[in-house]
């Protein structure tokens, strides 16, 4: 399922299976006819989907107040610094969709078909990324694993895609994904972070109170936001 460029992780065999019953309910579809368009949106986008991942195994060199630098490279966020209390070891991230699914939305000009274009590439990712984390997880032997990723909290802001992307050094050649001048992916259907060994899920929806968020994985923890120190 690998190769080996330097300390980098390249997965690029990656099976997505996205099953319709998933697609339909994502998207609140229950008629005959919405059952039917999903199921041919969902036909047309698997062929498109082109899952690849890196990932690297970085070491915490130091803790501070609020940030941490990892391999030589400083991140802050109280957060994240939070998570990384009695962990040394980390695995930075990215993974990809690939760009066929978004460049077929963009061209689509029925908004709604192009609207589930953009659910599905959504459940894809997310069910890579679930394959991503078992990886790293069964690998490593590690009984628990969370992440965090750049832009999700206004703690850990997109800024900080540049130290992360700088510890996946190579990434754009091995995977094609890129930052653009406002610090986004490209392939827009992209994930960057850091997973964490952990004995307790975490997810940034924890912290975060935004709400009616189609992409919320937990529900908001007021205690929890005050004793990471970000309540608002
Ligand atoms: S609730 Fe939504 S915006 Fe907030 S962290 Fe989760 S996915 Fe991101």
């Amino acid at each position: 399922m690998e190769e080996r460029v330097e300390r980098m992780e390249i997965l690029n065999h990656i099976l997505v299976e996205l099953s319709i019953e998933k697609a339909a309910a994502k998207l609140h579809a229950q008629r005959t006819g919405d059952l039917e368009q999903v199921q041919r949106v969902l036909d047309e986008s698997v062929p498109l989907f082109a899952p690849k991942a890196v990932y690297t195994v970085s070491y915490v060199d130091e803790k501070q107040e609020d940030a941490v630098v990892i391999d030589g490279k400083h991140f802050q966020s109280k957060v994240l610094r939070k998570n990384l209390d009695e962990v040394n070891r980390v695995f930075p991230f990215v993974i990809t969709l690939g760009p066929a699914l978004e460049g077929k939305a963009d061209t689509c000009d029925d908004l709604l078909e192009k609207y589930y274009f953009d659910v599905i590439g959504n459940l894809a990712l997310l069910e890579v990324r679930k394959q991503v984390q078992k990886e790293i997880a069964d690998r490593y032997a590690l009984g628990g694993i969370s992440a965090m990723t750049p832009g999700s909290l206004t703690d850990w802001p997109i800024e900080e895609q540049k130290p992360l992307f700088s510890l996946l050094k190579g990434v754009t050649e091995a995977i094609g994904v890129r930052l653009n001048e406002s610090l986004l992916m490209l392939p827009r259907k992209s994930v960057s972070g850091i997973y964490f060994p952990t004995e307790t899920n975490f997810y940034s929806c924890q912290l975060c109170p935004r709400e009616r968020c189609e992409g919320r994985k937990a529900a908001y923890n007021r205690e929890l936001a005050e004793e990471y120190g970000v309540l608002k």
